[in-house]
């Protein structure tokens, strides 16, 4: 069997990229970020990172052009199955992608993580990433490795687009757009409900077990 494309979505902090992050090491498939990338190519100020500044400044969806255009290069240096965080975000996105799947459509499986809004506003507040890696953890796991990255010793710090109103505007773009999305892949019969409350680890062995 061709290998499996693991795709996550869920509203902002539902724990689509570390649960991806485990997906991708435990089924040992490369990892892909597009809001991690988009917010590199920001911060190197390249040109895709300023046609992508405006709209994360306000937390909105960046135009699905800018996002295909950002996975197409970073899917042709990694070949086989993968696991995308946070790609796709619109019914569009979605089309596109099962268009240039093809028949390894029937390999793809969506998560969506779900977590009531509450509980992912005070994760919100609470979380730190890491500038150089993937790594994404608390503000009480930044203090104590002293603000340093565990895995690779980056600097750690909060996301510009964490701040509420921004949070909050992201969270609407999900009910619009990606809800949508959840019901596409739904019909095809390849949607798996995850409940994202808990632990991570816990999280990860309830989404295990839907996968196996
Ligand atoms: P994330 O790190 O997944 O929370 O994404 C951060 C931001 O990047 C989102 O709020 C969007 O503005 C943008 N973004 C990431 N992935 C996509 C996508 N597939 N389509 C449109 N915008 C995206």
């Amino acid at each position: 069997m061709a290998a499996p494309t693991i795709v996550l979505l869920g509203p902002p902090a539902s724990g689509k990229g570390t649960q991806g992050r485990l997906l991708a090491d435990t089924l040992k498939l490369p990892y892909f970020s597009t809001g991690r990338q988009l917010r590199r190519e920001l911060k190197a100020r390249s040109a895709i990172g300023r046609e992508a500044e405006p709209y994360l400044e306000v937390g909105r969806y960046v135009p699905d052009e800018l996002v295909l255009s950002l996975l197409m290069s970073w899917l042709e240096k990694h070949k086989g199955g993968w696991v995308l965080d946070g790609f796709p975000r619109t019914v569009p996105q979605s089309e596109d992608f099962d268009r240039f799947l093809g028949s390894r459509r029937q390999n793809l499986r969506a998560i969506l993580l779900e977590a009531p809004a509450d509980e992912l506003e005070r994760r919100v507040s609470d979380r730190r990433e890491c500038t150089m890696c993937s790594w994404t953890g608390t503000r009480t796991q930044a203090r104590r490795s002293g603000g340093r990255c565990p895995s690779c010793g980056g600097e750690l710090g909060q996301r510009d687009d964490d701040e509420l109103e921004n949070f909050r505007q992201r969270r609407k773009e999900f009910e619009e757009l990606t809800l949508p999305v959840a019901s596409y892949y739904e019909q095809s019969d390849r949607l798996l409900r995850v409940c994202g409350t808990g632990r991570p680890e816990e999280v990860f062995s309830r989404l295990q077990s839907h996968l196996s």
